[in-house]
């Protein structure tokens, strides 16, 4: 690979070292980047932001501009999703990374995050590439979806030709015959990257798997292999995600990796500081996760009634209310109360309300239903 005048291992050179306010990649740190595949709130990144930091990670991650599959599905908030994205990494002293997709939306992201993501559809994008080699931040180059590891090598060769040192390469997977995960992660990348260039790697095993259940181990595997670090997807409450829900890891889940990752990092003598324990609990922090959870319990109760309207349209409008049930689902909920220390009269007197207003919301549901059925065909355009 002659053309690897810039992006290629000189002698005696090893992975360098890339500085961005106050945190470093391609060190002896693992640096963990989180945060949903797109940005669609400030709610949400405010919670993203908060896992991320409790988990230890360095850089929050959120798409505004969405170079979507289909063009029907959701294409991101763009600038007012920016705003977000930035306050949100602000409030926990976190960095930013977005994606951008052509000249208008790297100017406009530029000087607002402290890290430029270019997509993997993006990555022979060569006029992106020189733009991108133009500016004063580190580019996060993800691998095309069909890029041998020289086109990949390439790519960054033309950032770095425009005059650009710092980019990081990410691994994200690539497309193969096999069916069974969204894409194939390449890990041995990272050992053919790490001869043959002086380039951090990253792995991004949630676009890499297409599936939840598969990221501890690859990430675990990507570190094993020598990666500089992770990007993860990870959503508040990622049934109800915009984009790449099922991928997505649950808060929790976030939280547990980043703990077991440390174990993995110092296996093979890298450092990775999970600071789950180090929350610091002061009023505000306390404040802002009893707001999140608050948020999430209507947003819960919200989705609750939703399915018991749709159940209720499958009941005999005399079979609504079922007593019995009710009697069952609140002796459960007691159970669970008193396993997590929670005041079982607590339950007592919440469920019986939530019954109710499900119930009266069946039955709302079902008389408007059965009124429109019995509407005159034509007098709903006869207005
Ligand atoms: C992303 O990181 O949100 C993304 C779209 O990833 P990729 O370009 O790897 O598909
Ligand atoms: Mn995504």
């Amino acid at each position: 690979m002659n053309d690897l005048k810039l992006a290629g291992l000189t002698l005696g050179k090893s992975t360098i070292s890339i500085e961005v306010n106050g945190v470093t990649i391609g060190g002896k740190e693992i640096i963990l980047i989180g945060g949903p595949c797109a940005v669609e709130s400030s709610a949400q990144m405010s919670q993203s932001a908060e896992t991320v930091k409790m988990a230890g990670g360095k850089i929050l991650r959120g798409g505004v501009f969405k170079p979507r599959t289909s063009p029907y599905s959701f294409q991101g908030l763009g600038r007012e999703g920016l705003n977000y994205l930035v306050q949100a990494a602000k409030e926990q002293d976190l960095l930013s990374v977005t994606e951008v997709v052509d000249a208008q939306s790297l100017d406009l992201v530029v000087d607002k995050v402290d890290i430029v993501q270019i997509g993997t559809r993006n990555m022979q994008n060569y006029e992106l590439l020189k733009l991108a080699g133009n500016v004063n931040k580190p580019i996060i180059l993800k691998r095309g979806l069909s890029a041998t590891i020289e086109e990949w090598l390439l790519a960054a060769e033309y950032i770095l030709a425009s005059g650009n040192s710092q980019v990081i390469l990410c691994e994200r997977g690539i497309r193969t015959f096999e069916p069974s995960t969204r894409n194939t992660l390449d890990l041995s990348a990272v050992g053919v990257v790490k001869e043959l260039s002086h380039l951090p790697v990253i792995i991004d095993p949630s676009h890499a798997a297409g599936r939840r259940d598969l990221i501890f181990s690859l990430s675990k595997a990507a570190l094993a292999a020598g990666a500089d670090g992770l990007l993860i997807e990870m959503h508040p409450n990622p049934v109800e995600a915009l984009s790449d829900g099922p991928q997505s890891l649950y808060p929790a889940e976030f939280v547990q990796l980043a703990c077991e990752l440390e174990a993995v990092a110092k296996s093979v003598d890298r450092v990775f500081a999970f600071d789950g324990q180090k929350d610091k609990d002061t009023l505000e922090s306390l404040r802002s996760k009893v707001n999140n959870l608050d948020q999430t319990i209507v947003e819960l109760l919200s989705a609750r009634m939703q399915l018991v309207r749709k159940i209720g349209e499958q009941k005999r409008l005399d079979r609504v209310k079922d007593s019995n049930r009710e009697k069952e689902i609140i002796q459960r909920l007691i159970d669970l109360a008193e396993k997590l220390q929670l005041p079982s009269e607590l339950v007592k007197r919440i469920y019986p309300l939530i019954f109710e207003f499900g119930v009266q919301s069946q039955i709302k549901n079902r008389i408007a239903e059965d009124r429109d059925a019995k509407q005159p065909f034509f007098s709903s355009g006869s207005k």
